[in-house]
């Protein structure tokens, strides 16, 4: 590994509106020290070593702020095309009660590296299946060993079927052991401050899978301890119905009733709520992670994001989960993203993102979801955090005019050297990880059993 690195001759997009189309980025103990034009670079320290980019577009590493990494132990297993969300969910519950801490760690091990591969350096993963402890210290376990940037959430569910629920009883908690782990995590893992590595966030499944005490105290834990707050919110019709059954008002109602509508939180999905709702949203500060390609894979409708970010919504860019969008390439949302708002654009509704805007969500807005400011850019002082893009010479012949518009609309596009915290983990496009070869045997022996299938 190198402590010193120059990235030279690339199309930098170093923030939102500054780029530098002959650029080098100079980065040093995981942090970016200095950026220039060409010409300018600083003399290569000692044992530093310099990636000539040319011909590549160089940006900040995409931030994933949805995810549910214990999901691709069962990748395109549940049928996706004829059933609801709630249909999927209950097919796909009992298979995860046979969650334990190795298929977490090797499920979180290759999630985190096929991120890499697709330009993010970092995610959040929202675990909320708890069938035995100690699952997010594994998954904090895989982070540390690769040297991912890891927003670990603490998840839950303590509504099973027999409360009214989703899940069967061996998936879900009760609030006091929910709250005492919730605790246990951060107290043990949370790092503050930039350059943090790990961080934890308080995560219930949905305002519909917890009971009302649940949602209202974890925001008063998140409150206390300092920490962020990640639900589901509006991702599905079926949960208008049902919160209006319930509780007697909208998902964005009961949101605000039981005190999470506050810049701490950030939801997903945010499909279903109405102008007036979005504006609410907006005012408080909430973030909306983005899943374009989970929305449309659910057959669902999709977020308003050109909306959203007009009322000052935070919104950023998330894969979901690898059982309902089976590939996990945050440049394959970001493309999803743009062909999504395009697709949506009418007479009147003016939806469309350009590239750009894309690439803001994907990395600012994202950092914003996450409550940071560190990553998501590269001015001087930033993590370390940097992608140099690949394309094949051939997808990319005849675009000579914007190297970020080509970046997004040829393709497809994957990593060819992805930097976190200043050390290279992929390099030539590949995945240099020690662990990875082992992690890939034990996640086909795991998730075969999980199928139940003979190996
Ligand atoms: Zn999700």
């Amino acid at each position: 590994m190198t402590d010193h690195l120059l990235i030279t001759h690339a199309h930098l997009v170093v923030d939102t509106g500054y780029e530098i189309a002959d650029g080098w980025v100079a980065i040093a103990d995981g942090t970016v020290t200095a950026v220039g034009p060409g010409g300018s670079e600083p003399p290569l320290a000692e044992g530093g070593r310099t990636i000539d980019a040319a011909g590549r577009l160089v940006t900040a590493g995409l931030i994933n702020t949805h995810h549910h990494m214990y999901q691709n132990l069962t990748r395109a297993f549940a049928p996706s095309a004829d059933g609801s969300l709630f249909e999927w969910l209950t097919t796909l519950y009992p298979v995860w009660a046979g969650l334990d801490e190795e298929s977490t760690y090797v499920s979180s091990y290759l999630a985190m590296t096929e991120l890499l591969m697709g330009g993010c350096t970092t995610s959040m993963d929202h675990h909320y299946v708890h069938p035995r402890p100690r699952l997010i210290d594994a998954q904090i376990r895989a982070a540390r060993e690769i040297g991912f940037r890891f927003h670990a959430t603490r998840g839950s569910m303590t509504r099973s079927v027999e409360d009214g629920g989703l899940p069967p009883a061996s998936v879900v908690q009760d609030k006091d052991a929910v709250l005492a782990d919730s605790e246990r995590l951060v107290t043990t893992y949370h790092e503050r401050g930039a350059g943090a590595m790990i961080q934890v966030a308080l995560a219930p499944c949905s305002p519909f899978s917890v009971q009302k005490d649940v949602m209202i105290e974890t925001a008063q834990l998140a409150e206390r301890l300092d920490v962020r707050l990640h639900t589901h919110l509006a991702e599905d019709h079926d949960e208008d119905a049902y919160c209006l059954e319930t509780y007697g008002m909208r998902p964005v109602d009961y949101f605000e009733e039981v005190g999470w509508l506050t810049d701490r939180s950030w939801v997903a999905h945010c499909v279903y709520p109405d102008d007036a709702e979005i504006v609410r949203l907006g005012a408080a500060g909430v973030g909306v992670a983005h899943c374009p390609s989970s929305n449309m894979m659910l057959a669902g409708g999709t977020a308003k994001v050109a909306e959203m970010r007009a009322a000052g919504l935070p919104v950023g860019l998330g894969c979901d989960g690898s059982s309902s969008n089976d590939a996990a390439s945050l440049w394959l949302e970001a493309r999803t993203a743009l062909l999504l708002s395009r697709y949506r654009q009418g007479p009147g509704t003016p939806t469309a993102l350009n590239a750009r805007e894309v690439l803001d969500v994907a990395t600012r807005g994202s950092a914003r979801c996450l409550g940071r400011d560190d990553i998501g850019h590269l001015r001087p002082g930033a993590s370390a955090d940097v992608v140099v893009w690949d394309a094949h010479e051939v997808s990319l012949a005849g675009a000579h005019t914007d190297p970020v518009e080509a970046w997004l609309r040829t393709g497809p596009a994957r990593a060819l050297t992805t930097v976190v915290a200043g050390k290279v983990l992929v390099d030539g496009g590949e995945p240099r990880l020690a662990g990875l070869g082992d992690a890939l045997t034990d996640h086909r022996r795991v998730s075969r059993r999980l199928q139940r299938l003979a190996d």
